[in-house]
């Protein structure tokens, strides 16, 4: 299903890059600012070809694939926390399954450290190329802005450039502000640039999603935290706190045939029985305990340079064999 669709979201992600570089394009030296840019446009060249290595690194590299070569050492980078993972045989791959992996349905293999598995990019998001997804997101979120920026700057260049403030002020006989001016020379521009205009809008909405999208997923990384992982730990508090209800509403129950039976007990105050907590109000402490945070820096740090790369992730593999 997703494969299908590779084809498809590639064209849009060469559409956003062209619209990138037309913004830059029109930075073009031809408007009398003199030889100046030139340097400009190479360096937007070059700001595009950086966004098509990223994607094609998020894409094509491999997420973190689990195999029954290295399944013993991830086990060991990545301890089961026997709350949200224990231990556990995936039941395709027939391998132990690491902490913190899932076995991606689409891909057909099991993934450490899984985040997601990306539509847009074909590829599961995982402990290797967490990397390279973020860097994708924030260079292209970075590349939006830059269009939207710089052609902005283009047009209000040229409004100065052909007198247009002036001209309108002339004909319409209206008085130079920016109150009553900008209704027309809004109108100006979406006569004569309606496709700059187009894509001005069109860039500002692309950066506002990518930049959202990456300020989630940063927060994710600064708590050594998964996508995959945030649904777990909403399970798995629900289901904590039911069982705590359950067993504190089991305990009341038990309390007041006690008290029943036993009728010696001198009566509790109303006042003191009214601030008493519940409890099932006591249930409700049940907290995410992330043994998987070591602090923002290692978190991201793990990131950069994920475990699997590091000189103790191979020299665990001596010892296992
Ligand atoms: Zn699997
Ligand atoms: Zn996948």
């Amino acid at each position: 299903m997703f494969a299908d669709s590779g084809p498809a979201n590639n064209q849009i992600y060469h559409r956003v890059e062209n619209g990138s570089s037309v913004a830059s394009g029109m930075s073009r030296p031809d408007h009398g600012a003199g030889g100046g840019l030139l340097p400009l446009r190479y360096l937007s060249l070059l700001g595009i070809a950086i966004g098509v290595v990223l994607f094609l690194l998020t894409s094509y590299t491999d997420p973190g694939t689990v195999n029954a070569e290295n399944v013993s050492q991830y086990i060991a980078a990545y301890p089961y926390d026997n709350m949200i993972y224990t231990e556990r045989e995936c039941s395709t791959c027939k391998i132990l399954k690491p902490a913190r992996s899932k076995h991606c349905s689409i891909c057909d293999r099991c993934v450490a450290r899984f985040d997601h598995h990306c539509g847009w990019m074909n590829n599961c998001i995982g402990e290797k190329n967490t990397r390279y997804f973020m860097a994708f997101l924030l260079w292209h979120f970075f590349l939006c802005l830059y269009g939207t920026v710089a052609l902005g700057l283009i047009l209000a260049g040229r409004l100065k450039e052909l007198k247009v403030v002036y001209i309108l002020t002339v004909y319409y006989g209206i008085e130079n502000s920016f109150r009553s001016l900008t209704p027309h020379a809004v109108q100006w521009l979406l006569g004569a640039y309606n496709t700059q205009i187009l894509l001005m809008v069109f860039l500002s909405i692309v950066s506002l999603l990518v930049g959202g999208f990456f300020g989630y997923h940063a927060n994710l990384c600064r708590t050594n935290t998964t996508t995959n992982e945030t649904f777990k730990w909403q399970d798995y508090i629900s289901w904590q706190r039911k069982i705590k209800e359950a067993k504190a509403s089991a305990a009341a129950l038990k309390a007041s045939i006690n008290g029943m039976s036993s009728e010696s007990k001198p009566p509790e105050s109303k006042w003191k029985a009214f601030f008493r907590r519940s409890p099932l109000e006591e249930a409700e402490t049940v907290v995410k305990n992330n043994m998987y945070d070591k602090g923002i820096i290692h978190n991201i740090w793990e990131i950069i340079t994920p475990l699997s790369t590091r000189r103790s992730f191979s020299q665990t593999k001596s010892k296992a064999s």
